[in-house]
């Protein structure tokens, strides 16, 4: 019996304890890892300020869905991986020994290189979006300032564009002020330029002020400062887009300079065969593969075939790094516009769209509170 651990319970550690278990001939003994007892379906949080959602209507209870499975779950924070002995230490004082560690600990926003950061909210990260909903539901008035920048600024104009809706719908959209800063000097140009033309003209059109080419360097309270020292006054300031390594990784000998572990083809570690990396966790060096969830997902699938073939026997499967982008679908809400675009360029772009965005919600959730992993390449096929 071969013991797997699986380090976070996101989109990238569900899938492949989910696959690890329907590819289990009983030769395993499968125990996941995660500090919230919750996983969450990030793509709907930028509907938590607009009220179109609550956070447990987003929600899975991993321990339920593990343990039906007959895999253990550990409510708990990893703090120590010891690669050499292989074992991972818990918070509680537990240590789990492994024969395979599958690290999908993810990512959180970066904060560090904005001066002033105590005064911005970064509603990538849970508490912060919460918290940007009690201040929105709140305020008659004010002005409300999202910079994007990094790696996913998406998610920041999917806030942005939603708060605009929700203030029109309360009657109150003209008391505010909406801002928008992006470090390039084109809005949402990963979106193809056909979408990112359309998506300029509606935000230009509803009011909301652009600050292209301008990322933001500095917070004071009720200031936001920008690139060129432009102030811009802000009575709610939010960050969206540069990602870091959670501190776990920052701390392992075998992540690289920014934290993130450098992976093989086999999504295994470059220092240690037995661990395997999927999801926003894994580094391809040069190589940029976008961080996101059906990416994260894809990988944890392959590491569990991988484990599987380890154990087992078989044939492993290899992650095309090269062919990342080609294959990247990205579909962002923006409130009055939805847009889905393939490999950075626009496929189409209507209001219709948001119910795509919605059916895979409904159909992610689904799925995994019962346990049911997803065929990801038949799904990008059917695309
Ligand atoms: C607002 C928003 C919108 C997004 N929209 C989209 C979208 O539309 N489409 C898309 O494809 N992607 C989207 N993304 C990106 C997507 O969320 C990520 O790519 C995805 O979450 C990566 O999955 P992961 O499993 O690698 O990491 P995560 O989902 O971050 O999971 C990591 C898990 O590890 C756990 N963990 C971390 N450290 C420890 C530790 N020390 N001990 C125990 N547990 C630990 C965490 O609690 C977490 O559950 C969005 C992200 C945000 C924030």
């Amino acid at each position: 019996m071969k013991n797997v651990v699986v380090l976070g319970c996101g989109f990238a550690g569900m899938e492949t304890a989910l696959w690890l278990r329907r590819m289990d001939a009983g030769d395993m003994n499968i125990s996941v890892i995660d500090k919230s007892d919750s996983m969450v379906y990030t793509p709907s949080l930028i509907w938590l300020p607009p009220r179109r959602r609550e956070l447990e209507d987003i929600s899975i209870k991993i321990g339920p869905v593990l343990n039906k499975l007959g895999i253990n779950f550990y409510h708990d924070e990893a703090v120590v991986v010891d690669a050499e002995n292989n074992a991972v230490s818990l918070a509680s004082g537990n240590e789990l020994k492994y024969d395979y560690l599958v690290i999908a600990a993810g990512w959180r926003s970066k904060s560090g290189h904005i001066k002033g950061n105590e005064n911005i909210l970064f509603p990538c990260d849970f508490p912060d979006v919460l918290k940007l909903t009690r201040i929105i539901g709140k305020m008659d008035g004010g002005s409300i300032t999202v910079a994007i920048e990094g790696e996913r600024p998406g998610p920041g104009a999917e806030y942005l564009g939603w708060i605009d809706v929700y203030l029109r719908e309360k009657g109150i959209r003209d008391k505010f002020e909406l801002n928008l800063a992006e470090e390039k000097h084109r809005l949402l140009i990963h979106l193809g330029r056909e979408a990112c033309d359309l998506v300029t003209a509606n935000f230009e059109q509803r009011g909301i002020h652009l600050y292209l080419g301008k990322n933001l360097i500095a917070a004071r309270p009720g200031v936001a400062i920008l690139k060129g020292d432009v102030e811009v006054p802000s009575d709610v300031i939010c960050a969206v887009g540069k990602l870091e390594a959670p501190e776990l990784l920052q701390g392992l000998e075998f992540s690289a300079k920014d934290g993130f572990i450098p992976v093989n083809d086999d999504l295994s570690s470059e220092a240690y065969a037995n661990i395997y990396v999927p999801g926003d966790a894994c580094s391809y060096g040069r190589k940029n593969v976008p961080k996101v969830a059906h990416i994260a997902m894809e990988q944890g699938q392959i590491a569990a075939r991988n484990i599987h073939a380890d154990i087992s026997g078989g044939e492993k499967k290899t992650f095309d790094a090269g062919r990342a982008f080609e294959n990247l679908y990205i579909l962002p809400d923006l409130g009055e516009i939805t847009v889905l675009a393939r490999g950075y360029k626009t496929i189409r772009v209507g209001r219709s769209l948001s119910a795509l965005k919605e059916g895979l919600e409904k159909y992610y959730l689904f799925t995994h509170r019962h346990g049911i992993p997803w065929h990801l390449e038949q799904l990008v096929e059917i695309a």
